[in-house]
């Protein structure tokens, strides 16, 4: 049952956005009708793309020697190459990203093996985009085949540049922080070349009825598996391997939940990154915004006030995980701009976490010689960088990217709309 919900789910998520329309089309009103899809409004929590004025970006952007890196992008179901995901980044005024590949506890039957498929997106991005690979914990026989998984992310770990560390999602897969399968998987990417080690910190939306209905079972959102001090050891022995808190312990669930926090796990955060060298945050994903700029979580704000107040700019991340959609990217980049301002960082603390703080956690230096390549020229759209480019953001709000695979939506018509319009209000932060 819970597979043809998840089938259902996945056409709604690859329908919701007019298949084969260009991201560029979007992004400069020319597409503001949902292009070959269903007009806004058709979708049951659709709402009409909103103008994002990027120029404040672009002078930001300027101003942190023209890189601002995303460390929390996702393959998705908009792009089956490189360059249009490059496109967008170009576009919103964004240098390299990471994107990451995860395994949920059932495979994507529109996907292949997730490293692999992060893999090819790094391999076709002039160095722009890096890899931050993972395994399956959810196997059934850890006993038996656990091996092999650790060997699968070994072997992907070993990919440098192209791979910068390993991925862990803790309450999808129902990981404990403290468990010997985490320990295991931590001494892997302590002794790989690429020793950082990036983990989901707080709750998700799956710990819930939307769980059941994806993976068959509700998410883990219990204290093992969302509280960061449950990492406290494996900080202390590893210390030479980086740990950043993704999300840095955000609440994603509301605060009716069995599983609301009420900030504790971001306090725990702050404090583990106060304390430890070797951790850092990363803020993605709890600054998002829905329909007329209105946060979606209502703590996300105050995060950034407690990191300010901890003095933790320079451990602090910038990240987005929105490119589940298109046109996303850009919008969120420009409200965090928005609020690290209003939270009082100052230029050169804001230019640390868009980019130097993430250069020098996951070592991504650039020698002379390798610099990347110029992003693919926008002149052959008409467009001029003049750093006023005015993004749409996206109809959709978050979507799976568990769920979203490369090149899973390419097949898919519009004829898939009638059922994307049923299961519209599918929408969430994930991973
Ligand atoms: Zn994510």
């Amino acid at each position: 049952m819970y597979f043809i919900s998840y089938i259902l789910l996945s056409v709604a998520l690859m329908a919701r956005t007019s298949m084969g329309q260009p991201p560029e089309a979007f992004m400069h009103g020319e597409g503001s009708s949902m292009g070959g899809g269903p007009p806004p409004g058709a979708f049951m929590n659709a709402h009409e793309p909103q103008a994002v004025d990027l120029s404040l970006v672009k002078e930001e952007f300027d101003r942190c020697n023209s890189e601002i890196i995303d460390v929390h992008l996702h393959d998705a179901f908009w792009f089956n190459s490189a360059d249009p995901l490059l496109e967008e980044m170009k576009l919103s005024h964004v240098s390299r990203g990471l994107m990451l590949s995860v395994y949920g506890p059932i495979a994507n039957p529109f996907s292949g093996d997730p490293n692999e498929v992060t893999e090819s997106i790094v391999n076709g991005s002039n160095g722009r985009i890096f890899g931050l690979a993972s395994l399956n914990t959810t196997i059934p026989d850890w006993e038996n085949h656990g091996e092999q998984e650790l060997e699968r992310l070994a072997t992907f770990l070993a990919k440098k540049p192209g791979f910068v560390g390993g991925k862990v999602a803790a309450p999808h897969t129902c990981l404990p922080l403290n468990s010997d399968i985490m320990r295991d998987v931590v001494r892997t990417i302590s002794e790989s070349p690429s020793p950082v080690v990036f983990l989901h910190i707080g709750t998700t939306p799956f710990c819930g009825p939307m769980g059941e209905q994806v993976f068959g079972r509700p998410a883990c959102c219990g204290p093992e598996f969302v509280d960061p001090t449950y990492l406290e050891d494996l900080i202390q022995k590893f210390t030479d391997t980086t740990f950043i808190l993704v999300h840095a312990g955000a609440d994603f669930l509301p605060p009716n939940s069995e599983h609301f926090y009420h900030g504790e796990n971001v306090d725990k955060s702050v404090m583990l990154a106060e304390t430890y060298d070797n951790v850092y945050l990363e803020i993605s994903a709890f600054l998002r915004q829905g329909p007329n700029g209105t946060d979606v979580y209502t703590e996300g704000t105050h995060i950034l006030d407690k990191i300010a107040d901890a003095g933790l700019a320079s451990k602090t991340i910038y990240g987005s995980d929105v490119n589940h959609a298109p046109h996303a990217i850009g919008s969120y980049l420009a409200t965090t701009l928005d609020k690290f301002i209003a939270a009082g960082f100052d230029e050169e603390e804001r230019c640390m976490m868009f980019s130097g703080n993430a250069i020098k956690a996951f070592g991504l230096e650039l020698g002379e010689t390798e610099a990347p390549q110029p992003p693919m020229d926008s002149e052959e759209h008409g467009e001029e960088d003049n750093g006023n480019h005015v993004e749409e953001a996206s109809g959709l709000d978050d979507v799976a990217d568990y769920l979203s695979s490369s090149g899973a939506g390419m097949f898919m018509t519009n004829v898939a709309s009638n059922i994307a319009m049923a299961l519209a209000p599918f929408a969430f932060v994930l991973f």
